[in-house]
């Protein structure tokens, strides 16, 4: 098959011929439809990940078809369109036991723990468990969307914000995750509050929903400014950029007992960040992170999609070849153009 290979971190990647993959006993083989690319896949390919090991295949926001089943796979059958969250659970962990297969003891992560899918196959593991059936009237650009960005931003908002109607939601960063989480936000009638440096990025936010932004490079405060803007500070407030600034204003912008969820990554040098600690304290702030969501939990958000609340096609930026992937991955860390890049042709 043809796939994205990388033989040393921050070197450009090749377009190589490699055996095809064959499917564990309890794994499946996917023909990749679509892929995205995302900011993990570049932190990967510069050595952020200590999972990875070289020569690599990145790629962890996929949609297919199932070509081929192991032995002892019983829900899935050649033919079915499926996708899978970047986080795989083992199934016979404590967290997978209890259902928190997004923080399993032993995940399996496409792209990362094992190759991922820039390239035509892509092998899952424990397929029963990680595998999400896709609905007819989806299509595998938009499915292959949701596998990272969308999902963690749901989980983000939905399951470890626990926002609700009529509250703030500060939304840092307006990127993939922050847009996603918006438009999130918006669907279970949260009043968002956008926060970003580019003014095409906030105007894109405010079409997906957010009732206020603040221009983060036009004021003086940006916790202020968002504390100003919600009248009190927000009830829940999102990173979703994964910077060491964005991180601590959306602490600092909280209003008392207030969550602030991690989504943006922090890796390398900013994976230890300033954080008000007296702020948390005093006014019995939240910190929670938010690392994928179980396949189980899609269900829920695919209904929301099917009530029309949710449309992540819209956060689709552009569709590409996997050669142009190369290049799309290598410049990820530039924060160029808007919404999610699709590999579609491979
Ligand atoms: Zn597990
Ligand atoms: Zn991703």
């Amino acid at each position: 098959m043809k796939a994205v290979v990388y033989e040393a971190f921050s070197a450009p990647p090749h377009i190589m011929t490699v055996p095809d993959p064959t499917p564990e006993p309890h794994g499946v083989v996917v023909k990749v439809m679509a892929t995205g690319v995302c900011r993990s896949d570049w932190h990967g390919w510069v050595g952020h990940d200590t999972d990875i090991q070289l020569p690599h295949v990145p790629g962890h926001e996929l949609a297919g078809i199932v070509e081929a089943v192991g032995r002892d796979v019983t829900k899935w059958k050649v033919g079915d369109r499926v996708t899978v969250p970047f986080v795989g659970g083992c199934g016979a962990c404590p967290e997978c036991h209890s259902g928190n297969h997004q923080v399993c003891d032993r995940q399996f992560q496409p792209g990362f723990t094992h190759w991922g899918s820039f390239a035509q196959y892509v092998g899952l593991h424990q397929a029963d468990i990680n595998l999400v059936g896709l609905p007819e009237s989806m299509d595998f650009t938009t499915a292959a969307s949701l596998g990272c960005r969308f999902v963690t931003s749901f989980r983000a908002v939905i399951d470890q914000g626990k926002a609700s109607a009529g509250q703030w939601v500060a939304v840092h960063g307006c990127g993939g995750v922050g847009l996603s989480a918006i438009m999130i936000a918006n669907a279970v009638g949260a009043n968002v509050v956008a926060i970003d440096i580019s003014e095409d990025k906030l105007a894109l936010a405010r079409a997906l929903g957010a009732v206020a932004t603040v221009n983060a490079s036009e004021v003086a405060e940006v916790a202020e400014a968002v504390i100003e803007t919600t009248r009190g500070g927000a009830h829940v407030s999102l990173d979703a950029l994964g910077h060491p600034t964005t991180c601590f204003n959306s602490i600092g912008n909280l209003r008392k007992r207030g969550k602030h969820v991690q989504v943006g990554l922090m890796l390398a040098e900013n994976s230890t960040p300033a954080i008000p600690m007296s702020r948390v304290i005093a006014n019995e702030l939240e910190i929670l992170g938010s690392h994928g969501m179980q396949a189980h939990r899609y269900d829920a958000m695919l209904e929301l999609m099917r009530s029309g609340k949710l449309a992540p096609e819209k956060l689709i930026g552009r569709t590409i070849t996997l050669e142009q992937s190369i290049d799309a991955l290598m410049t990820m860390d530039r924060f160029e153009g808007t919404g999610v890049t699709v590999v579609t042709e491979f």
